[in-house]
């Protein structure tokens, strides 16, 4: 096994979005510093991230509001210290256009290979050295002090180590570097999950759904006291789109999903009013004028007779309002970490210095970004976690 020659301050694991700002903060700071990733490239996540646009951070993200966490106050200290804006003005120095899709979802115009670019020229303007093709198997601390960083064939040493190999979403490009370790230092770590993730159809509504394969409405989903209004796509293996993706970090097995179908109308009573003012009319041809033709079809037959809404009773219509309002989708499951944007859970927070991103049980070594139990909304906020949680780090080996 051959040794690094070359000695720096600082090792930081993973070139993906937190890893590159550490780097980037910490060599402006004049400490030598070297990125080992196991990717051909860095932040691989950054290019296929936001359809190719990356939405690369939110104009409102709010560390109160914004993130899941068994301490919601920790990711507070370094989202005030590293802001939207701080990266804004990263991207707009750099010449970077930018557009807001919406609720502050900031995009690239063109691509986020421009992302990745304004990373890598910043590495090289801080003197940041980064090797490609570098799998991080172990890190052992060393008997005097600092630590061994050990891949298939090489070892590296430096006194300071940052753990910033993420999650274990698109497992293509994936390890469990962060969790296994901590396991190995006897730290605590919440269980990691898929979140951000689209939810599986149950064996029953599976034969019953799949058929709606491509259409979408915009509904309010909630679980879990949370709700978020938002498009939802049918697709052949469940339901997905952003209320789907984002409610699916709040539920968990043996759950149902609500699902109101008509956001903004009381179903019940509109049902029962419209069957006073027009009984003559299809209840079909009531429903289609709000909701997908496809999923209407599906629902009579299966929810209801189609039939004139005059030949419903009153408490018929009412029971049907209600399905609308509140549809009870039970999850078979969740797709995993194959189509997941991050994991939920991960090194507990309590092990942390929210100022430093120190272990406090072993100085020396570091952990940011998704491998820490921080975990943002869909929107861009994870995204800023990374860079906050990488650059107030930077600021502190
Ligand atoms: C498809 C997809 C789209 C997304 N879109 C968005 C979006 O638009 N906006 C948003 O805010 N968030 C988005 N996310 C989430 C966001 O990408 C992550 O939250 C963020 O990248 C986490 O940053 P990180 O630095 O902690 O981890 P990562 O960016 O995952 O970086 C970890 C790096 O470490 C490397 N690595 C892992 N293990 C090792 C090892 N053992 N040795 C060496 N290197 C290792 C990996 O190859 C990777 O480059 C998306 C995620 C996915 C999967």
């Amino acid at each position: 096994m051959s040794k690094d020659a070359v000695s720096h301050d600082v090792i930081v694991i993973g070139g993906g979005a937190s890893g590159l700002l550490c780097a980037i903060s910490a060599g402006y700071r004049g400490l030598r510093v070297l990125v080992l990733e196991q990717g051909p490239k860095v932040g691989l996540k950054i290019l296929v991230s936001g359809g190719g646009r990356c939405n690369f951070t939110n104009m409102f993200a709010d560390p109160r509001e914004h993130y899941l966490s068994e301490n919601p106050n920790f990711c507070i200290s370094a989202m005030k210290r590293f802001s939207p804006s701080d990266f804004i003005q990263m991207v707009e120095t750099a010449g970077i256009d930018y557009h807001e899709k919406k609720l502050g979802q900031l995009f690239c115009d063109n691509s986020a290979k421009e992302i990745v670019a304004m990373l890598l020229e910043q590495c090289a303007y801080a003197g940041v050295e980064i090797r490609l093709r570098q799998r991080v198997e172990t890190i052992t601390p060393e008997e005097e002090q600092g630590f061994c960083v050990g891949t298939k064939d090489k070892q590296y040493r430096a006194g300071k180590v940052v753990i910033a190999s993420g999650g274990l979403s698109m497992p293509r490009i994936a390890s469990d570097l962060a969790f296994r370790t901590a396991r190995d230092l006897g730290l605590k770590l919440h269980a990691p999950r898929a979140a951000l993730v689209p939810l599986t159809w149950n064996s029953s509504d599976k034969l019953t759904y799949e058929v709606l394969s491509g259409i979408s409405a915009e509904v309010v989903a909630s679980c879990g006291g949370v709700s978020f209004r938002e498009n939802l796509l049918f697709t052949h293996r469940g339901l997905s789109g952003p209320a789907i993706l984002q409610i699916s970090s709040f539920w968990r097995e043996g759950r149902p999903v609500e699902i109101n179908l008509l956001p903004d109308i009381d179903a019940a009573t509109w049902l029962v009013a419209e069957r006073e003012s027009h009984p003559q009319q299809r209840l079909v041809a009531l429903l289609k004028a709000h909701l997908p033709k496809r999923l209407v079809d599906l629902m009579s037959g299966s929810w209801f007779e189609d039939q004139k809404i005059g030949s419903f009773s009153p408490p018929e219509l009412a029971a049907i309002g209600e399905q609308l309002n509140a549809w009870s989708f039970m999850p078979g499951g969740s797709e995993g970490y194959r189509t997941a944007e991050v994991t939920l859970g991960g090194i507990d927070t309590d092990e942390v210095s929210s100022k430093t991103f120190e272990l406090k049980r072993v100085p020396g070594l570091f952990a940011i970004g998704e491998a820490l139990d921080v975990t943002g909304w869909l929107g861009g906020y994870n995204f800023q976690w990374a860079w906050a949680s990488g650059w107030c780090c930077g600021q502190h080996l």
